[in-house]
């Protein structure tokens, strides 16, 4: 079927068949190339620098020699590929091309003059596509005769083995151009997304809190790096965020911050962290410089185990909550109370997530740190200066021996401040202190993620759908934002959302209009 005839909804032209050109040939553009080819396209592969685009094509027939040796692709198909792949050195050897997928350097004039070259030359239906992971796509457009004909294709790195494509829609952008790419994408085996063109796209754009309130607890000593990394990875997260910085690179890491920051007009909400600014002028870069949170080729050391005494004997304990945490809470306290023959009691209707223990309280966080707690009366609890929080428990079934952030309030007697991580040694986990702020660790990234989520959402971005594919997919996260919100609540995420905020002030935690609609647009 050729390029220019129409799929059978009618919405844009049918790009499965389409003669591809791939324009750069690094990184991405051979990725590109490699997944067109194996689905079937011809292949023009072009790079400014002479004899790039005959190197990656090199360098693509060991890597199909590879998938080969492997037994993932049969010796024909993987020979067929690289058959259909041409390296070229100059781009009117493509003119027939009916689609385009740009993946030259990350630079506004530079992909502005190529699209220019490009629409003198191919057809005028020709599609072309951007795989800039950056620059607004609507940008890009302008000058062009024909700017319906260009949308954003957004591959992740690497190209085959990623699925998500953010298939990202300018001003100008022709729905039915973008409903073709979206099709393509999909024929390709991926699985793709809509997004509006707007600083970050979706994927760039969430995971910014991932990061940011990482940076903003270590900038106040909150906790340090290992322990981050371990709440993290407790609450299902595959790599800790500092971790993660330390591999992607903190120069790449603070360069995507402050474009987005830059992009939205110093949004406080965007700040880059003087943490990372001063490791990248120092040159801890992480893993690609041996040197970034940890040391490499070692990475994360070992978190050193924390020793708690046995909880004293206690009079009576109770679970409060109506969750799937308070009923492992639950579990965990009868195992505990089991040797002295007595188990635990219940209170649903209290408000709170928890265990009160002889009249001291150990509080799953709404977002209030222990010391405003101690001092609060509010629904369900009671001033007290025996109060501790711990982080919201993600993952209730595994709880046993999971790393759980808590502190406790400054105000507690001693007897309490030690008594309050001996009790949760005691239910199993593994306790962590960390200092007594808004929401802990997991709770505030969560919140802020879901913020973020519903921000992008309320803008017209993406929809709820396509953001948690895209953090799945995108970054591997657990859960995407819109599920975690379904297991917890909008009151609860706002509750913490509010705390942040109280504590901290400023526009950074402002929570987005779509949460405060109780989870609509308008
Ligand atoms: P890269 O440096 O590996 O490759 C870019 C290639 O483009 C180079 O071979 C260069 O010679 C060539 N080139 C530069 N200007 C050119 C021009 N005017 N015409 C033809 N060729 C030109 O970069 P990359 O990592 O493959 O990134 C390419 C694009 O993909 C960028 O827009 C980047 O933002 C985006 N992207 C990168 C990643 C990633 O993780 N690397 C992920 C998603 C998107």
């Amino acid at each position: 079927m050729s390029a220019a005839a129409t799929v059978a909804e009618g919405r844009g032209p049918d790009l499965r068949g389409a003669a591809l050109l791939v324009v750069g040939a690094g990184i991405m553009g051979a990725g590109i190339a490699q997944v067109a080819a194996q689905a079937g396209h011809r292949v023009w592969l072009h790079d400014a620098r002479p004899g790039a685009a005959a190197q990656a094509r090199g360098k693509l027939a060991a890597t199909l020699d590879g998938l080969v040796a492997k037994g993932r692709l049969a010796a024909d198909a993987a020979a067929a590929a690289l058959a259909r792949i041409e390296p070229i050195e100059q781009l009117a050897q493509a003119r027939e091309a009916t689609l385009v997928v740009e993946a030259i350097v990350e630079n506004l004039e530079a992909k502005r003059a190529l699209f220019r070259e490009l629409e003198a030359l191919l057809p005028a239906h020709a599609v072309l596509a951007t795989n800039t992971s950056s620059i607004s796509v609507t940008a890009i457009a302008n000058g062009l005769a024909r700017p319906q004909r260009l949308a954003g294709m957004h591959f992740f790195n690497p190209v085959p083995l990623m699925k998500l494509v953010e298939v990202v829609s300018g001003l100008q952008t022709d729905p039915g151009v973008a409903a073709s790419i979206f099709e393509l994408a999909r024929s390709w085996g991926k699985v793709p997304v809509h997004a509006k063109s707007t600083p970050g796209f979706i994927v760039n754009r969430i995971a910014r809190p991932y990061y940011a309130e990482a940076l903003a607890l270590l900038l106040e000593q909150a906790a340090t790096p290992q322990v981050l990394d371990a709440c993290l990875k407790a609450a299902g997260f595959r790599m800790g965020p500092c971790e993660l910085m330390d591999l992607i690179g903190h120069d790449t890491n603070f360069a995507v911050t402050q474009s987005v920051y830059e992009a939205n007009f110093l949004d406080k909400r965007y700040q880059p962290s003087l943490v990372q600014r001063e490791m990248v002028d120092g040159g801890l870069l992480g893993r690609k410089s041996g040197r970034g949170f940890y040391a490499y080729p070692e990475g994360v050391p070992p978190l050193p185990v924390p020793v708690h005494e046995a909880p004293v004997t206690a009079r009576e304990v109770v679970v409060h909550g109506r969750c799937a945490v308070a009923d492992a809470l639950e579990a965990a306290a009868a195992k505990a109370l089991a040797p002295q023959g007595w188990g635990p009691a219940r209170e649903r209707s209290g408000g709170w997530t928890g265990l009160a223990i002889d009249g001291a309280r150990l509080v799953m966080t709404d977002g209030r740190p222990a010391h405003v707690l101690a001092r609060q009366e509010g629904p369900g609890s009671r001033a007290g200066a025996d109060v501790a929080v711990f982080d919201r428990v993600l993952q209730p079934a595994a709880l046993a021996g999971s790393a759980l952030a808590y502190a406790v309030a400054p105000q507690a007697s001693a007897a309490w401040r030690a008594q309050a991580g001996a009790w949760l040694a005691a239910l199993g986990v593994a306790p962590l202190a960390v200092a007594d702020t808004p929401g802990l660790v997991v709770a505030r990234t969560v919140a802020m993620l879901v913020n973020e989520a519903a921000d992008a959402v309320q803008q017209g971005v993406c929809t709820p759908d396509a953001a948690d594919a895209a953090m799945k997919l995108g970054v591997n996260y657990p859960a995407g934002p819109f599920e975690w919100l379904a297991g917890w609540s909008i009151d609860g995420v706002l509750g913490v959302l509010g705390a942040l905020d109280a504590g901290y002030r400023g526009e950074r935690y402002r929570a987005s209009p779509w949460l405060q609609r109780g989870g609509h647009a308008c």
